[in-house]
């Protein structure tokens, strides 16, 4: 059985030093009940803790290790470029070719902003938009996170089309009114809420794949309908592809979907496990960011040398070896499968929702279309295939509203090994 002292201990201390003992809420397995082991170190699709347990990882640092822990590549350029110092807060070649590169798998982002996380990607996307249509009210979408900046943090009122309230306590009532949020896959009613009030609207930000009421993919008619909408009433289209960027397809969720959004984010991948973030778009749109532009954004550590280093190298190995997003997705689909062929066989309950290389088990009889589907799901069942999972090695997200991530190398053996885990934690459930 998982033996977890050390972590315990340590989990005590955090405790002391920082809120709940971690520095992003998730990590605190609140959740489900338990106690987080503490890591020590990370290898291929391999986490270790602090008490020598061994795991196969699918959250995978929630996304961003695709290329598999400590990429000995990636490695490699990071320790080539360190000793040339870790910051400079002055134009680099690197920026420039991360840029590049960027472009070519997502052709929509003409010019782009580096920034250091996600949640400053929407953040500052959010301003761009304001700032490009002169209008204040943003459209979100129940159950999608977009990070934690003041205008995203917001939670639906009652009804349908709703003005936002605070999500959290700090979130200025003035500024959640701002945030419209309506029900995910809905066409409906953003057609409806288009039709009365489309003129006033600066953006529609959406995951394009949503991941974090785990994985739910659009429904068809979905994107086409946000893309029209906005277009018809000169508001802009922000695809959120922070978790789904690099994950969907080799270009995101806009490729998979063909659908060209105006403004795009980027996180996770495109950073290689470091902070490195972006937001981009049409030439036209950026320019417009300041200093060619009057939209102010900037930052001390954007474009640092270091992570820009690892965002590089990861980008290259997919660029020139564009096998890597089949075979990455293609051992996804064999644990998608697997997954939902010995919950049938035991009677439980369950549907696996996946696109690429993005999944997540959802214990319930029906498809997930929106945040409502995901909150109906069986939480008990949820918690014991979790606890048995992770005492057995195999570390899925601690929640079940995450999405979990397959990387270059989940080979078979590792796929073979959570499917016979998988059994007996669907044997205890059935
Ligand atoms: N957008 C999406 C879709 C995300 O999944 C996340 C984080 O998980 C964010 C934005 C925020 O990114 P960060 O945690 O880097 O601030």
């Amino acid at each position: 059985m998982l033996q977890l002292g050390k972590s315990e201990k340590a989990f005590d201390e955090a405790k002391r030093y920082m809120p709940g003992g971690v520095n992003s809420p998730v990590r605190s397995y609140r959740s489900v009940g338990s106690n987080p082991p503490f890591i020590s170190s990370a290898s291929g699709s391999r986490i270790y803790d602090i008490d020598n347990n061994e795991y196969i990882d699918y959250v995978l640092s929630w996304g961003p290790m695709i290329l598999g822990h400590a990429n000995p590549e990636v490695v490699a350029s990071l320790q080539e470029a360190i000793p040339r110092g870790t910051s400079y807060g002055a134009p680099t070649l690197l920026e420039t070719e991360l840029a590049k590169k960027i472009q070519a798998f997502m052709p929509s982002m003409e010019m782009v902003r580096l920034v250091n996380s996600g949640t400053e990607a929407t953040m500052s996307a959010l301003r761009v938009a304001r700032g490009y249509t002169g209008r204040d009210r943003i459209v979100k979408f129940v159950g999608c996170y977009h990070g934690h900046s003041d205008s995203l943090l917001v939670k639906a009122g009652s009804g349908l089309a709703t003005f936002g309230v605070p999500d959290s306590p700090g979130v200025p009532k003035g500024v959640a009114e701002n945030t419209i949020t309506l029900p995910y896959n809905d066409i409906d009613a953003v057609k409806q809420l288009f039709d009365e009030m489309g003129d006033t609207i600066a953006c529609i930000i959406v995951e394009p794949v949503a991941g974090n009421m785990g994985c739910v993919p659009p429904v068809e008619g979905f994107l086409e309908t946000l893309r029209d909408v906005t277009k018809a009433h000169g508001a802009l289209l922000i695809f959120d592809e922070v978790m789904c960027g690099f994950r969907a397809s080799s270009g995101g969720a806009q490729k998979l979907y063909n659908i060209k959004p105006d403004l795009t984010c980027l996180g996770k991948i495109v950073g290689g496990g470091m902070p490195l973030a972006v937001f981009g778009g049409s030439s036209k749109i950026m320019s417009e960011v300041a200093p060619s532009g009057p939209i102010y954004q900037a930052g001390t550590l954007s474009g640092n040398p270091v992570a820009v280093t690892a965002g590089l190298a990861t980008l290259s190995m997919l660029q020139r070896d564009p096998t890597i997003f089949k075979q990455v997705e293609d051992s996804t689909k064999a644990l998608c499968n697997g997954l939902e062929e010995l919950a049938k066989k035991y009677n439980v309950p369950a549907v696996v929702q996946r696109v690429g290389s993005m999944f997540t088990l959802f214990f319930t009889d029906k498809p997930v279309h929106n945040f409502d589907d995901a909150s109906a799901c069986n939480a008990d069942h949820f918690k014991t295939f979790f606890h048995h999972n992770l005492s057995h090695g195999i570390y899925y997200a601690p929640s079940p509203f995450e999405s979990n991530f397959v990387s270059m190398c989940h080979k078979g053996a590792e796929i073979d090994k959570t499917l016979a885990v998988a059994e007996e934690a669907f044997k205890m459930i059935s």
